[in-house]
C-alpha cells in the first residue's frame, strides 16, 4: 500500500551510496512533478519561503513520530499537535446520498491549494498511524539512507527500504568488515 505522507517524508533524502548527504527534493521540480502527477496535486513547486517552512516543519514533525514510533517509545505531544494543526486547517463535512443500491455516507473537504495539500498528507500520516499496523512502518537501517518505508513483506522482516539498493549495499559492507576483521586477526 502506498501513502502519499511516507512519499512526502522521503522528498528529504540522502545520498544511500555513502555520504549520506542530505538533499531536499521538496523545491527540486523533477521531484516535484513526480510527487504532483503520482498523487494528483494540483499546486505549483513550493517557492514562498514561509510556505517552505511550514512544509518542512510537518515533514519533520512526521519523521520525529516515526521515529518514535520505531522505537517504540511516546510521540512527542508538540509534534501530534503541529501534524492535527495541518489536519484541522482543511473543512469538511459529512452528508448522506443516495444510490441505487441505497445509502452512503460521503466526506466532503472544502480546503484548496496549499492547505489543502498539507491537510491530505498529515490526515494520511494520521490514518497510517491509527490503521495500519505500525510493525511495518520501518526506517531503513543504512543509516546514510533512513527512507522511510513500510515492509509488506509476508513476515516483516525486511531491514532496507530495497534489497537491490541499500540491502546489496550492507552486505557488500558487513563482508568487506568481516574481511577486515579477519585479516587482523592474523
Ligand atoms: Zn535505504
Amino acid at each position: 500500500m502506498e501513502w502519499i505522507c511516507l512519499d512526502f517524508i522521503n522528498s528529504d533524502c540522502r545520498n544511500w551510496r555513502g555520504s549520506g548527504q542530505r538533499e531536499d527534493r521538496l523545491t527540486k521540480p523533477e521531484w516535484w512533478q513526480y510527487f504532483a502527477n503520482k498523487w494528483e496535486l494540483q499546486v505549483p513547486l513550493p517557492s514562498d519561503p514561509k510556505l517552505l517552512l511550514a512544509l518542512r516543519e510537518l515533514r519533520q514533525q512526521m519523521r520525529n513520530v516515526v521515529e518514535a514510533v520505531a522505537k517504540g517509545e511516546p510521540p512527542d505531544a508538540g509534534d501530534l499537535h503541529g501534524i492535527n494543526q495541518a489536519i484541522a486547517a482543511v473543512p469538511s463535512y459529512r452528508r448522506v446520498v443516495h444510490q441505487p443500491d441505497g445509502f452512503r455516507v460521503e466526506e466532503v473537504v472544502l480546503g484548496e491549494g496549499w492547505d489543502l495539500v498539507m491537510g491530505r498528507i498529515a490526515a494520511s500520516f494520521a490514518e497510517l498511524l491509527a490503521d495500519a499496523d505500525l510493525r511495518r512502518l520501518k526506517i531503513c537501517e543504512n543509516r546514510s539512507c533512513l527512507w522511510v518505508y513500510f515492509d509488506e513483506s509476508r513476515n516483516r522482516s525486511s531491514r532496507w527500504c530495497d534489497d537491490k539498493t541499500c540491502g546489496n549495499l550492507m552486505k557488500v559492507r558487513r563482508f568487506r568488515e568481516r574481511q577486515k576483521n579477519k585479516g587482523e586477526g592474523d
